[in-house]
């Protein structure tokens, strides 16, 4: 019986984690796809696929979630395990992320057959991300279930996102039992909408996720007022608020905001201001909250829907947004909200809406989530003058604000909280899901103030549930940065298309240029040959 460390092995995505019980039958907890920059290589998988036999999967982020598509693509013909919100969510989450692997793989094709080079394969398609769902097995929370001989489970609510759970296992092995139970994410206290998370049981290891292991959240105060000041004051000025925003999880409890400021009449002389949601996933994703089961709505949320008022939903939200209605709302001029993908400015309709609205001093970008370095979103949050976005330099002239306090993750307390959460300790502790700092920071701490066995093992790492002790312990190996020349294609960093795409623009700027002595015929034809395009 042993657990084997392979992905979010001293980073914060990627999160995969196998488990062998009954000598010789495997398991994995989640299967998640490494997101933005991962210093270290995962190690390979141990066995083939073909030998795993279940799935137990926390919850539907895509760095949790997002290689089963490629697991079932390989050959894992077992059960995926999980509440029955996260699979309606992965449902629509792994059917986007495939569209994203069908789209990159189509645009690198086309470069490559014009360069005389092969056609590049996408990850998984739509078909592999259709399979996956085949294969779930809807759970609720707090119920023992019997999945195979020496192999019990049970789900707990982690509070971090609708479904989300850390897992109990219930393993033996000739007759000796071990319990393990995996974090997956921890949720922050007093989301809107999801329950805080359960406490911890009782259990002999713990793996425990660390992404804030060392940090503290500020400004955890009541985001309600502040968002009340920032409406007023843009609307004031006859501005639009608009909020760059992830799909899942965090546009809906915005919902929950400005459903309750409209209730509560909180801006009387702005009562009727129009909501409106930019992006499919997230109204997708809107409508698999507006489905769940009440075991995962909070106290608040439960009395509000016994009021006979969905929390979630109001007058003036507008959530069918077509390409044509997302275009208009750029040009017409009433105080509106405007809620768009994606969450750090990196691609989505939000690229559109900051193009139109950005430079103007009426209006306000308020983020409403964690901004990575080098995104778009941290560069205007950082106090950018100007910005380019598709190639045209706009200015940075409405206000920017920050929107604190909701985070979806426990930060160091409250990972500590739920730790503490349970009298009896673990007999140790495996910390992942976090960068170098964070987990092994916590580990520290972990072991310096409370005494804890406690240990982030670099991916690759075994330890063996038996015996409690390390059958292996990796060192770490780091990814080899790719070439700046040269680079094949298929390998290039993820920005390089829009790069490209900057430089066919510079490229037909100067064949415009060049037109300026062409008959008009042929100016007229280049013109509406622009204008087809941009449609
Ligand atoms: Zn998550």
């Amino acid at each position: 019986m042993k657990i084997t460390f392979i992905g979010a092995a001293h980073q914060v995505t990627g999160s995969k984690t196998l488990v062998e019980w009954n000598a010789g039958r495997y398991f994995l907890v989640d299967y998640g796809m490494e997101q933005g920059e991962n210093p270290y290589e995962e190690a390979e998988m141990p066995v083939s696929v073909s030998r795993i036999e279940y799935v137990f999967l926390t919850h539907a982020h895509i760095d949790h979630s997002g290689l089963l598509p490629l697991l079932v693509k390989n050959g894992f013909t077992g059960k995926i395990y999980a509440t029955a919100e996260t699979e309606n969510l992965c449902s629509i989450m792994l059917a986007d992320s495939a569209h994203i692997q069908e789209t990159d793989a189509a645009y690198e094709t086309k470069k490559n057959l014009r360069a005389g080079r092969e056609e590049v394969q996408p990850l998984y398609t739509a078909e592999d991300a259709a399979n996956v769902m085949k294969r779930f097995i809807p759970c609720s929370y707090n119920q023992m279930i019997m999945v195979d001989e020496g192999l019990n489970v049970c789900f707990r609510d982690a509070g971090h996102l609708l479904g989300s759970s850390y897992i109990e296992f219930y393993l033996s092995e000739n007759g000796t039992g071990r319990k393990l139970i995996c974090s997956g994410d921890v949720g922050n206290l007093n989301q809107p909408i999801i329950r805080d998370p359960q406490p911890r049981t009782e259990a002999d290891y713990l793996l425990i996720e660390s992404t804030y292991g060392t940090r503290n959240h500020e400004g955890t105060g009541d985001p309600i007022p502040v968002l009340v000041d920032i409406l007023k004051n843009t609307f004031r000025r006859g501005g639009t608020v608009l909020i760059p925003s992830f799909a899942v999880g965090r546009t809906q409890e915005l919902l929950y905001f400005f459903r309750e400021i409209k209730q509560k009449k909180l801006l009387p002389e702005y009562h009727d201001f129009p909501v409106y949601v930019d992006s499919p996933l997230a109204n997708e994703a809107t409508a698999v909250f507006l489905q769940c089961s009440s075991e995962c709505l909070d106290e608040d949320a439960l009395r509000i829907m016994k009021e006979g008022t969905n929390p979630i939903w109001f007058d003036g939200l507008h959530t069918t947004v077509s390409s044509d209605e997302s275009k208009a709302l750029n040009t017409n001029t009433e105080t509106k909200v405007i809620i768009a993908s994606g969450g750090m400015c990196e691609g989505g309709r939000i690229r559109h809406h900051l193009k139109h609205n950005l430079w103007n001093e009426k209006n306000t970008v308020l983020f409403a989530g964690y901004q990575a370095a080098g995104t778009l979103g941290r560069i205007i949050y950082d106090g950018a003058k100007t910005v380019k976005i598709f190639g045209e330099e706009i200015d940075t002239g409405a206000e920017i604000r920050l929107l604190q306090g909701i985070s979806g993750h426990a930060d160091r307390e409250g990972l500590l909280g739920w730790l503490l959460s349970c009298e009896v300790m673990p007999s140790y502790v495996f910390v992942n899901h976090g960068d170098d700092d964070s987990c092994e920071g916590f580990a520290r701490e972990l072991s310096g103030n409370y005494g804890l066995q406690a240990m982030a093992p670099y991916s690759g790492s075994e330890f063996d549930l038996l015996k409690g002790e390390w059958i292996r312990l990796t060192d770490p190996v780091r990814k080899k940065q790719a070439s700046p020349v040269n680079t094949e294609p298929s390998v290039r960093k993820k920005d390089s298309p829009y790069r490209d795409l900057m430089n066919a623009v510079q490229d037909l700027k100067k064949y415009a240029d060049g037109m300026e002595q062409a008959s008009n015929a042929d100016i007229r034809r280049l013109t509406e040959g622009i204008r087809r395009l941009m449609d």
